[in-house]
């Protein structure tokens, strides 16, 4: 009688989230961290053009600052940047959000950095780029960001996986080895998600890729041994000699299962 009956036209506070963040994907936001004017000049029009929200840092501290504010569905991140370099930001951003981060890197050593630090990002590119393709690679993290959002990720078996001493969860996005917490971003941990499901196969690279980063990606295969390298760092006992996640040389890699031996 006092209470009035609740209806359609009040929105409940998870539905009105959830449409605000369906907005959101039809016209993501993204930040650019770029010092490069040239650059800077040709992302904003052709991203803005593609129908993104998009925000500029022109420097790491800078962007971080921006990155607060505007909670960006994706950043695209330069490594060479003033006052804070593009690793520490994308290290910042990661150890308080999953965001997709794609790293730009001007030569080729940046990308050893890139891959010898653990720095979190989800994929590279090395200047200079094409934007056709740069936006396709956006496209495709967005695509796997929003269906690892709402649930609808096709995931090998829906039900937690051990092997060994590495155990993952996908209903609670955990992972941990030898029984402690390994904190993975998105892509890593999904790549670990699908060796582990498939434990004891040989998973070829283009199956990982496909897989992963979805039939149309358009990246160079380097990345993916960007990510096994960072897996293996925290799921490997020694990283320079896996023993879990090994090569299969000229195919791809394979989740190794214990041997009754390996526990003598
Ligand atoms: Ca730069």
């Amino acid at each position: 009688m006092g209470a009035r009956p609740k209806t359609d036209e009040e929105p409940h506070e998870d539905e009105s989230h959830e449409s605000n963040r369906r907005a959101r994907m039809s016209q993501p936001t993204i930040l650019v961290v770029e010092d490069e004017e040239s650059f800077v000049d040709a992302l904003q029009i052709s991203l803005s053009r593609e129908g993104f929200d998009v925000h500029v840092a022109t420097d790491g501290a800078a962007a971080i600052e921006l990155f607060e504010q505007v909670t960006p569905d994706i950043v695209l991140l330069d490594v060479m940047l003033p006052r804070i370099s593009g690793i520490d930001v994308c290290r910042r951003i990661r150890s308080v959000s999953n965001v997709p981060i794609i790293m730009v890197t001007a030569k080729a050593s940046e990308i050893d950095t890139v891959v010898g630090l653990e720095v979190g990002a989800d994929d590279y590119v090395a200047k200079p780029y094409r934007i056709r393709e740069l936006i396709a690679r956006i496209r495709a993290l967005l695509r796997r960001s929003s269906q690892d959002a709402t649930g609808e990720i096709e995931v090998p078996i829906d039900s937690s996986i051990r092997v060994g001493e590495v155990a993952l969860d996908p209903d609670e996005h955990r992972v941990t080895v030898d029984g402690t917490d390994v904190t993975l971003p998105l892509t890593e941990f999904e790549v670990l998600h699908l060796l582990l499901a498939n434990a004891g196969r040989v998973m070829t690279r283009e199956t990982l890729i496909d897989r992963v980063w979805g039939a149309d990606y358009v990246g160079d295969t380097k990345t993916l041994d960007v990510h096994i390298k960072r897996l293996r760092s925290k799921v490997e006992p020694e990283p320079g000699a896996p023993q879990r996640i090994v090569t299969i040389r000229g195919l791809g890699y394979k989740y190794e299962r214990p041997t009754a031996d390996a526990s003598i």
